[in-house]
């Protein structure tokens, strides 16, 4: 019984702390760290207060070189396509815009939220694949 009242103190030796270190990832809520947590399929869930949030890590079946980039019609997108402008787009910090119909130089696909890295108008741009239609590979 001496045990159990050292435990409600805190005085844990390191032995006891380890069997009560059950969860693997020796995870905790971000909110209560309390480490009582749910890991459901896209989300985890804190047992002690109901908090939710999205793990860190991505999963790992996201590989990166499998992505694929679609145009506003759902044509998927290649390096060396020609695309076309589908509205006008001011480019930023410029006093140019894009006109729609304007034609890109052979395009490059790339990592980050602007997909494509191309020349229009002789001016090295990045654009968001939503924007453009593939005319021509
Ligand atoms: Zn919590």
């Amino acid at each position: 019984m001496g045990a159990s009242e050292e435990e409600k103190q805190g005085a844990l030796t390191s032995e006891t702390f380890n069997s009560i270190l059950y969860t693997p990832m020796s995870m905790e809520c971000p909110l209560c760290t309390m480490d009582e947590i749910l890991v459901l399929a896209d989300h985890n869930e804190c047992v002690t207060c109901g908090h939710e949030w999205k793990p860190e890590a991505p999963p790992e079946d996201e590989a990166p070189e499998e992505r694929i980039v679609k145009d506003a019609h759902g044509n998927v997108l290649e390096n060396g396509d020609i695309v076309a402008m589908i509205k006008d787009l001011k480019l930023k910090g410029t006093s140019e815009v894009l006109k729609t119909g304007t034609k890109s130089k052979p395009i490059r696909l790339r990592d980050g939220d602007h997909e494509i890295d191309c020349k229009m108008n002789g001016l090295s741009i990045a654009l968001k694949a939503m924007y453009v239609k593939k005319v021509m590979s």
